[in-house]
């Protein structure tokens, strides 16, 4: 058996390419110096995307030493699909109450859900909605209160920063007060969601009728001082330009500094992930072409970039170099499919996120990446990796390095219909048998004269 050496997973420092940063990057790899916005810019422009591999490598190996990688399993419950919002990125949301497919889901369903979800070692629900007005603040209190009744071991983590703005609005209270409530019920940490990009140019063109960027941070600030973990997240692959993302990752990267130093909690992990088109309003727009030869400028939301695996893998790694104070960021294979995904630890990532039970955000814009906890893990494993489950605080709950690892149980070959693979001789005879009916077309029927 070979002994797990994190070193040998260390990449050797020396630039893959000839090129150089003008700034020491080993100093920002060693953890001695902070990357500034204008670094983040110059190696989003300059830099291989080898080279920002081997750098956002190091610094994840020197965060996370161990000798596993993490995932948790989790559900996601969209208890709603009526929204007041109405972002042109999003295909899940419903603005009429009355449309046929717009639904709200009774707590006999919810907890129907959490049931499946314990039967797989599940051991928490991510669970958000649009921003429904005709729900009252009871129903979310005594939705609470009855999922930590009969689930005192599932983890709630729910609401993101635009509901509770919007609850704040519907229910005439402030968000921090909402908070405390919805806290004192039995929520224990807030998603990410809808952070998108921070920018307001960006957002009134994306998502009109959400929460300004300042208002999500200042949610998550509020959240922080009520000792409740969150995360931040951002939206990459629309009508933002870089800059627009280094503005959205500074904002981000202040709030943790403030939080780490004034508030008993802070932002556990960052995650970024493409604009996924099909079924969307701003699939509408033009595409941007690099082809064309001119580069991407912000033109009030009429031309769309979408990023592909290179785009992505980029800003992972340059988040990684860049948030030294926020500990784990993690892969996105639910839109960049396993693959990707698993190409992800080696570009900055130190977690496989959540094997989804239950996905209808991402999947009504058209991508339906699905995984199980058997492929999380032989994934992780394949990357030189322990799997190990973890928990929404980043715990530890099961090191996968035993014969009974979910990927490492003996697999039963697949069992197919034998037509399917295996054609005799007797059914070619029987196919070659068969009577052809159609007749030749006429002349005139042909087309080829008229
Ligand atoms: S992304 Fe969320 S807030 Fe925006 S329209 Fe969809 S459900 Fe509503």
């Amino acid at each position: 058996m070979i002994e797990f050496n994190s070193e040998l997973l260390i990449p050797p420092l020396q630039p893959a390419t000839g090129y150089k940063p003008g700034f020491d990057i080993q100093a920002v790899v060693n953890g001695t110096a902070r990357l500034t916005e204008q670094q983040l810019a110059e190696l989003y422009y300059h830099a291989p995307l080898l080279d920002l591999g081997r750098w956002a490598l190091a610094v994840s190996q020197r965060m996370h030493p161990e000798d596993y990688r993490t995932y948790v399993i989790d559900r996601n419950i969209n208890y709603t699909n009526i929204c007041t919002a109405r972002c042109t990125f999003c295909a899940f949301k419903r603005n009429d109450p009355e449309a046929p497919d717009a639904y709200t889901l009774s707590y006999a369903q919810i907890y129907e859900k959490i049931r499946e979800l314990m039967a797989i070692g599940g051991t928490q629900i991510l669970m958000q909605g649009g921003m429904n007005p005709a729900l009252p603040i009871t129903y979310y209190e005594e939705l609470l209160r009855g999922i930590r009744e009969k689930f005192p071991a599932i983890h709630i983590h729910a609401f993101s920063p635009p509901e509770l703005v919007e609850f704040s609005r519907f229910f005439n209270l402030p968000a921090a007060e909402v908070l405390a409530r919805f806290k004192a019920a039995g929520l224990s940490t807030l998603p990410g969601g809808g952070g998108e990009i921070f920018s307001q140019r960006v957002r009134t063109r994306i998502s009109p009728g959400k929460c300004s960027g300042e208002q999500w941070l200042d949610v998550m600030t509020e959240a922080h001082k009520l000792n409740m973990f969150t995360s931040a997240t951002m939206l990459i692959g629309h009508i933002e330009t870089i800059e627009d993302r280094i503005d959205h990752m500074c904002r981000i990267r202040r709030r943790q500094d403030w939080a780490l130093a004034n508030a008993p909690a802070h932002y556990t992990a960052f995650i970024h992930w493409t604009y996924q088109p099909d079924n969307t309003p701003l699939d509408k727009k033009r595409k941007w072409n690099p082809d064309f030869g001119k580069p991407f400028e912000f033109d009030n939301g009429r031309t769309v970039r979408l990023a592909d695996a290179n785009e992505y893998l980029r800003m992972l790694a340059l988040a990684r170099l860049y948030f030294d104070n926020i500990r784990n960021l993690q892969s996105s294979w639910v839109t960049m499919g396993p693959k990707i995904g698993q190409l992800a630890l080696f570009f900055g990532a130190n977690d496989m996120g959540s094997v989804m039970m239950e996905e209808n955000v991402v999947s009504s814009a058209g991508t339906s990446f699905r995984l199980s906890e058997e492929l999380i893990c032989r994934l992780i494993r394949d990357s030189g990796w322990i799997p190990a489950q973890r928990n929404q605080y980043y715990q530890v709950l099961k090191r996968h390095d035993g014969v009974q690892s979910p990927d490492l149980q003996v697999r039963q070959p697949a069992v197919f219909p034998k037509r399917q693979h295996h054609i005799t001789p007797e059914d070619v005879a029987r196919y070659q048998a068969i009577e052809l009916t159609i007749s030749a077309p006429s002349r005139s029927e042909s087309g080829r004269e008229k």
